[in-house]
């Protein structure tokens, strides 16, 4: 059996929670072990790296001072023996993020300021498990994650530079998510909750058996707990349903996660530091057939973009026209509705969208629509089944609800809701479906 583990910001929160993290690792004969940055930690850099960009020095010593404050306070509730050095090692890492403060450079001393909360927080540990007893090399993930000009992992190269790995089953291998070298040879990083991604590819760079997500919480819940009172944690659950669910905004997984774990059968559990012997999830081709409703999740931050035109009556061509400049701007739709003369469509990101609204003009008229979330349910909706949709708006039916989005696959009915409509809509859905 050979597993990679990882680990999120709560797990190796502080000097207990480490200490917890290794017993598991121990136990689980973790081949690699991928790590987050302490919790706090990367919020911190990216508000170091904002003030950088405004030259607010105060605030870079504020989160300089509370890092500092944080590691030391870990360091010293951890180690004994390597103490000093990795009391050194910190001094070292917030010594280049003054650095880059005060040489900034906008994109290049930003990620690398932001990388290094990961390349601490595995160097403590490494020295924590070398001291205990537990034979551990820390490798550098930005060495073998390398993304391309579309920011895609070279899984080959990975697959080569973990090879040694994957054949040493002596040492206790740990690793920094998040991070990567980019195209041109800089530091990067996957995106914020990255981590769970780079613990899914390395485990599909080194054939494991098994990928674990440990975190905060037993396990993917039927919704948001964040949000909703009374939700409970799904044993098992499809690598699609997951997809899905993360997605659609199931924060405990980065929605890029399933995809390597997919393409090679390799399960992916959820699992709770805090509680190990909990069950957690467990993600894999098996499905569960006997719930028409499996869980409910919600991704914020949508914007509608409807485009209304005569020019759509009994046309045809006309979506090609309106999909091909999304793709000129590279941003991906999320949900699409049609009628005889508009079309509304949904996007997470606003970064294009004046260009995308200047050459969507040419086709019609445009409106633009804020603050909206998707609140997807994902379960087993054949087409064949009558009253599951009805079930879903009769729970919700004191909502306005602005799209819908149903018989795309038989896994999910979308619809699209005022964001701040969002509390009241997942929690009537749980009441409605799962109580
Ligand atoms: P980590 O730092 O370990 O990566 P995250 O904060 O990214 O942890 O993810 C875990 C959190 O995800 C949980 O504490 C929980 O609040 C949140 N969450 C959102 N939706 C779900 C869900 N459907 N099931 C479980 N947790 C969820
Ligand atoms: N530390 C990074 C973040 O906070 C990556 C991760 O936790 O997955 O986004
Ligand atoms: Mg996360």
């Amino acid at each position: 059996m050979t597993k990679v583990l990882k680990f999120g910001g709560t797990s190796v929160g502080s000097a207990a929670n480490m200490k917890r993290v290794a017993e598991i690792i121990r136990r689980e004969k973790a081949r690699i072990t991928v790590l987050s940055a302490m919790s706090g930690t990367t919020d911190a850099l990216v508000r170091i790296v904002s003030a950088a960009a405004e030259n607010d020095q105060n605030t870079i010593d504020e989160r300089i001072g509370m890092l500092t404050e944080k590691y030391t306070t870990c360091i010293e509730g951890l180690l004994n023996r390597y103490k000093q050095e990795a009391l050194n090692r910190m001094q070292a890492t917030f010594e280049l993020i003054r650095n880059e403060t005060s040489n900034f450079r906008e994109y290049t001393s930003e990620r690398k300021i932001i990388a290094q909360g990961e390349l601490l927080t595995s160097a403590i540990f490494t020295f924590y498990l070398n001291e205990t007893g537990t034979k551990a090399v820390c490798l550098n993930s930005p060495d073998f994650m390398v993304t391309d000009q579309e920011e895609k992992v070279d899984t080959k190269r990975l697959s080569e530079a973990l090879a040694p790995v994957a054949a040493d089953p002596d040492t206790f291998y740990v690793a920094q998510g998040f991070i990567c070298t980019n195209n041109k040879g800089e530091i990067d990083n996957l995106g914020r909750g990255g981590s769970d991604y780079s613990a899914a590819l390395m485990g599909a760079a080194i054939g494991a058996s098994e990928v674990q997500i440990w975190t905060d919480i037993d396990g993917m819940h039927n919704n948001d707990p964040r949000f909703v009172e009374h939700t409970y944690p799904i044993r098992n659950m499809s690598f699609d349903e997951a997809a899905e669910l993360a997605y659609f905004g199931a924060k405990i997984l980065h929605p890029a996660t399933i995809q390597p774990c997919k393409d090679k059968c390799i399960p992916v559990m959820l699992k709770n530091t805090m509680d190990p012997d909990a069950p957690g999830t467990t993600i894999s081709n098996c499905d569960d057939n006997s719930k028409s409703f499996h869980a409910v999740a919600a991704k914020d931050g949508i914007t509608v973009i409807r485009i209304h035109s005569a020019r759509m009556l009994m046309a045809y061509g006309f979506l090609r026209k309106v999909f091909e400049i999304f793709e000129q701007y590279r941003t991906p739709i999320d949900m699409i509705t049609t009628s005889e003369v508009a079309v509304s469509l949904t996007v997470d990101s606003d970064k294009h969208l004046n260009g995308i609204v200047a050459e969507l003009e040419k086709l019609g008229t445009i409106e633009i629509e804020r603050n909206n979330s998707i609140v997807c349910v994902v379960g087993r909706m054949e087409h064949g089944d009558a009253g599951l949709a009805a079930r879903v708006f009769e729970s919700i039916r004191k909502i306005p609800i602005k799209m819908i989005s149903y018989g795309a696959s038989h896994r999910s009915l979308a619809i699209l809701i005022a964001t701040e409509q969002k509390k009241q809509t997942l929690q009537s859905l749980n009441d409605g479906l799962f109580q």
